[in-house]
């Protein structure tokens, strides 16, 4: 008899079709299964109309294929029935995914969309680079969540990857100023209805630990913000990594429930 699962469903994977991670969805699903989590969800990142970089990202060419694999990894008889669901992790490009990412959509039963901001202005910087200053670090991270405002406002997604992706420099801002740029966000994000995952992927970046923090944690917990668990793996290995950090973080935070979407509608779950 199967043990019940004891970690929860791992909402942020990939596949090597986006060219810069290994395994196919049915790797990923076994290995989530071993790990013990609930369910897996694919999030792949979206292919793009002439995509600037074809490299390092599915092409659309390849969507058909994506979704043929998904559904191997759902009919997989070894699985139980609902393990895997289907989703897309999307870039936010503001001229371009109103529209595109809606066609897109309209070729399979989605089961979730996480909204990403993956890059931006000095990205690039170090904490060892003595150009920079504590103004230009400030300036990043306020770019960011400006951007993250309009990201919810988008009505495009149903959660926001690693909300504090900036951080993935190893730099990082006081608390009084995070909160200040950070509160109009996640006061966006509530108002859309969106959840936030925590990504654990940041714990092998320089940050040292999960997206978003504490803090950020504790202000979504303040606005009812709902959460979701993603280890962003991409390598089946990695699947439902460091998920029992992410547990105490949202336990610190007072989070006793954790959300899954199904067919992108939200159903809360104990944890
Ligand atoms: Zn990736
Ligand atoms: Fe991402
Ligand atoms: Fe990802
Ligand atoms: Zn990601």
């Amino acid at each position: 008899m199967a043990l019940p699962p004891i970690l929860p469903v791992d909402s942020h994977t990939h596949t090597r079709l986006c060219r810069h991670a290994s395994g196919l969805p049915l790797d990923y699903a076994r290995a989530a299964l071993a790990a013990g989590c609930a369910g897996i969800v694919c999030t792949d990142h979206v292919p793009f109309p002439d995509d600037p970089s074809p490299a390092i990202r599915m092409t659309a060419d390849d969507f058909p294929r994506y979704l043929d694999l998904v559904a191997d990894a759902q009919a997989a008889p070894d699985l139980p029935p609902g393990f895997v669901r289907l989703g897309l992790e999307a870039d936010f490009h503001s001229l371009l995914l109103p529209d595109w990412l809606p066609a897109i959509l309209d070729r399979a039963p989605f089961d979730l969309v996480l909204g990403s901001i993956h890059t931006g202005p000095h990205w690039d910087m170090r904490p060892d680079d003595p150009r920079v200053t504590p103004a230009l670090v400030l300036e990043t991270f306020r770019a960011y969540f400006r951007k993250m405002v309009r990201l919810a406002q988008s009505g495009l997604f149903d959660a926001c990857a690693h909300f504090d992706l900036p951080k993935r420099t190893g730099l990082s801002i006081p608390l009084a100023d995070l909160r200040e740029i950070a509160l109009p966000a996640l006061d966006a994000v509530a108002a859309a209805g969106m959840a936030v995952e925590i990504n654990t992927s940041g714990c092998f970046h320089p940050a040292g630990e999960p997206y978003p923090s504490l803090p950020i944690l504790q202000w979504m917990r303040e606005r009812s913000i709902p959460i979701l668990f993603g280890s962003d793996a991409h390598r089946p290995s990695d699947v439902a990594q460091r998920f029992p950090e992410a547990f105490a973080l949202a336990r610190a935070a007072g989070y006793t429930t954790y959300t899954v979407f199904t067919r992108r509608r939200p159903a809360a779950v104990p944890f």
